[in-house]
Order: structure tokens, then sequence, then C-alpha cells
């Protein structure tokens, strides 16, 4: 927790299709964006994030005629309730969430600067696509070897997404067809809309300038659409686009890819219809590192919402507890000694699989001496204090209020009572604070909690 100078970071988490409700695959991605934007915070630096709404492509446009609404209504709705669900998830607004169809002016400018440079050519079609042959670094993000690419280099492809074995000129500016309805622009460049890859990179050069420190997005994007981000951004820009890309796991379902036959995706809605804290969500997903590929099941985000239940019972145990006021001192140097270690697991690629495991122990620590009776008022004011500071980190959770004075007094009494072997009076205490769990530790400490 050292104070260091401010440095700048800037970052760009590839954000959402706004044509559906977010899964929990989806929330992967934004939920470890958020961590390592809070992260990077905490750590001094100044973060400038920037997540996105893809809210004009093949799948946005194809849901608005099938709903009957225009292009602007449809993912207005989805926007809203994405946004829904990052709030129920805790997540921090990012600085700048732009979206593509309010910025065609300059994805234009962009598409005219690559065609004046030679990168990128209008076809017979109509449309404009990207010369991969003539940005010779094509393929370096996944390793795509030249002889391939050549191979494929004189097809050119119109949509938005393909495979690997198909790297070939791709569209930047898509000439408008029947099925795009309403949905078109008329530009120097025709009567079309732009490719989904040309979005990315012209939002980015918009917002954080032409190199960028981190850029996120789920394993599924690497090819082709980050490969098409750097082609499109290095060719236009003349500098390194990306200083360090960030891909997260994919997750799979019991097992198995998440799809609709499977009947397996599952939206955040849908888990808290089921009843589950979506707070648990975060933290399952913090049990294993973000470079992983993950396989969720119910029977484990239930595993872990216990586990989440128990942070928050000790941090009511902690809120609500009065003991004697004595001082340990190896305690708040056990309790930094963890902090150190979940920073120092963070710091190595942000290692929250690692940092959850020192999690735990601490509050396996913490609850231990709570009920040892062994924590001073500094020591509660103080351990209170550092998870404060991990939750700006986390987000994960919960501090209640602490009962009043007369809850506290009620239950001293009640303790004074019983050792004058008083239980009547006891009882009539005990009665008076029906709404709350009074717990009694060693050393004549206890804690006292609304359940
Ligand atoms: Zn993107």
């Amino acid at each position: 927790m050292g104070f260091r100078a401010k440095k700048d970071v800037n970052m760009y988490v590839c954000g959402p299709t706004v044509y559906n409700y977010a899964h929990i695959g989806n929330m992967r991605t934004y939920i470890f964006g958020d961590l390592i934007a809070r992260f990077l915070e905490y750590k001094g630096y100044k973060v400038k994030y920037v997540r996105n709404y893809t809210d004009v492509d093949d799948k946005t446009i194809k849901g608005s005629i099938e709903n009957g609404k225009s292009l602007e209504d449809f993912t207005n709705f989805y926007i809203r309730e994405f946004e829904k669900d990052c709030s129920t998830l805790n997540l921090n607004e990012p600085d700048v969430k732009p979206r593509p169809t309010r910025l065609i002016k300059e994805i234009v400018e962009f598409i005219e600067g690559l065609i004046k440079d030679g990168y990128a050519y209008k076809a017979k079609d109509g449309s404009t696509y990207f010369d991969i042959s003539k940005f010779v670094h094509y393929g370096k993000l996944n390793n795509i070897k030249q002889k391939e690419l050549k191979k494929g280099a004189s097809e050119r492809v119109n949509l938005d997404e393909y495979e690997k074995d198909n790297a070939s000129d791709f569209v930047l500016w898509k000439a408008w067809k029947e099925e795009d309805g309403k949905v078109y622009w008329n530009t120097s460049l025709g009567k079309g809309r732009p490719g989904w890859h040309i979005e990315c990179s012209v939002m980015c050069h918009k917002y954080l300038g032409k190199t960028i420190d981190i850029h996120c997005g789920g394993e599924d994007l690497k090819f082709p659409h980050h490969e098409n981000e750097i082609a499109q951004s290095e060719a236009h820009n003349n500098a390194r686009f990306v200083n360090y890309w960030i891909h997260f796991g994919m997750l799979t379902v019991d097992g198995k890819k998440m799809s609709k036959r499977y009947g397996n995706i599952y939206t955040i809605r849908e888990i808290l219809e089921k009843g589950y804290n979506p707070i648990a969500l975060k933290l399952y997903y913090f049990m294993s590192n973000y470079r992983s590929a993950m396989d969720f099941s119910f029977e484990e985000l239930k595993e872990t919402e216990l586990k989440l239940n128990g942070f928050n019972k000790t941090i009511k145990r902690l809120v609500g507890y009065h003991g004697p006021k004595v001082d340990l001192g190896e305690y708040k140097k056990k309790i930094k000694g963890y902090l150190k270690d979940i920073e120092k697991a963070m710091d190595n690629d942000f290692n929250t699989r690692l940092a959850m495991t020192y999690l735990l122990d601490m509050f396996s620590y913490i609850n231990l001496n709570i009920t040892e009776g062994n924590l001073s008022t500094g020591n509660i004011k103080f351990t209170l204090q550092m998870l404060k500071v991990l939750d700006v980190v986390f987000g994960i959770f919960k501090f209640p209020e602490a009962p009043a004075t007369i809850i506290f007094d009620k239950v001293k009494k009640r303790q004074a009572y019983r050792a004058k072997k008083d239980y009547a009076m006891a009882d009539k205490m005990r009665d008076q604070l029906k709404d709350y769990m009074v717990e009694d530790h060693k050393n004549g400490a206890f804690s006292v909690y609304k359940n």
C-alpha cells in the first residue's frame, strides 16, 4: 500500500454486443476487467478505463428487425439491462462507454485514412476491405504463419466473425443489403455501416490514443477480432497498438460449451432467480485465474456462496464486537502479513486464485481471534479498515451498520445478570434482543449482530 506518484494507465475492454442479456460467460470478462482497473487504482495508478457497447453489427441488426424495433430502441434496452447486471455485481462504472453508432464520422475518417495509405480498398460489392497482405505483421498475435495467410489472402470475408483458417481480407465498411433494413449511413464510403472490428480500433484511438497500455477481452476475441484491431490500428496510427494483451479464459458449464442446444446459457438474472447471491459469482471467478478456462457448476457456486456468507458473517461479528481493551501487537502484524501476501499475489499477473487462498486463511485467523476474545477496540477498527481497503479491489463484502450503543448495553446487562445467576432478568434482556444474535466469546467478549 505504498504511496507513489500517480502514473496514467489506459485500458480498453471489448464490451458486450447489446442484442441479448449478458450471460455468466460474458460477465467473467467484465468482472475481471473491473478487478484489474480497481487493483491498478489501488496501486496508485490513474486508470482511464473504456468499455464499449457494440450497438451495430450482424447480431444487433438481426435482433432489432426480428423484434420490430429501431436499432436504437433495441440496443438501448439491452444496454440498460447490462448496466443493471453490472450494478448487481458491484462493478465500477468505466470512464467512457462509447457506442459506434455515435462515432460514424470518426469511423469513416479512419477507414478513409487506411484507403489513402494503401491498406484498404473498395471492392466491386461496394464494401471496403482491409488488405491483410499489406500489413506485414498480420497474424502476430495468433502466430498465424505467413504461408497460411497467403493461401487465404486472395479471399474476402464479409462476416464479423470467422475462423482462423479463414484469415483473409476483412470488411471495414459493409455496403447496405436488404437484410440491413433501415440501418445504414450515407457516407463517402457509400451507403452502409461499419464492420465490427473497425469499431474498437476507432474507439480506442479516440478515447485512449494511439498506444494502449492494457487491452482486455475474452479468449474468443483473440482471432479474428484482436488480430484485426492490431492490423487496423497499427496501419493507421503507425505506432504500437497495445502494450499488454489480457485474454480471459473461456467458461464451460458442467463440462460443456455454453450453447442453446444444451440449454446451459445462464444470465445474471437467472442466477438471481435461482436464489443465488450474484456476488458469489465474483468470488467463484476469483478462485480461478483469469487466463484459465473454467468449468462452472451450480454446486460449486453454492459452495462459494457459503464462503462468501462466512466472510460477511465475520464482518458482522467484528462490527458488533465488544471486548477487553488489550492490544495484541502480533495480531496486527499477522493481518498486515496476509494483506501483503494478497497484494503480492495480485502483483503477479493478478493471481486471484492465490489471493483468495490467503483471504480465506485471513478470515479463519480473524474468526479464531474473535472466538478467543483476543481483540481490542483498536484491533477491530484496524481489521475493518483493512477489509474496506481490500474491498476497494474485490468489491465482494457487505459492511453493516454497527448496532446502537443501547444494544451493546443490553448485552452487557444480560451478561451481568447471568454472572449473578439471575436467569429471569437475563432472559428478560435476551427477549429485548430478539432481533439480534448474541455470541459469547472467551475473556468476557461478545458479538452482537442482526441475523
Ligand atoms: Zn473489440
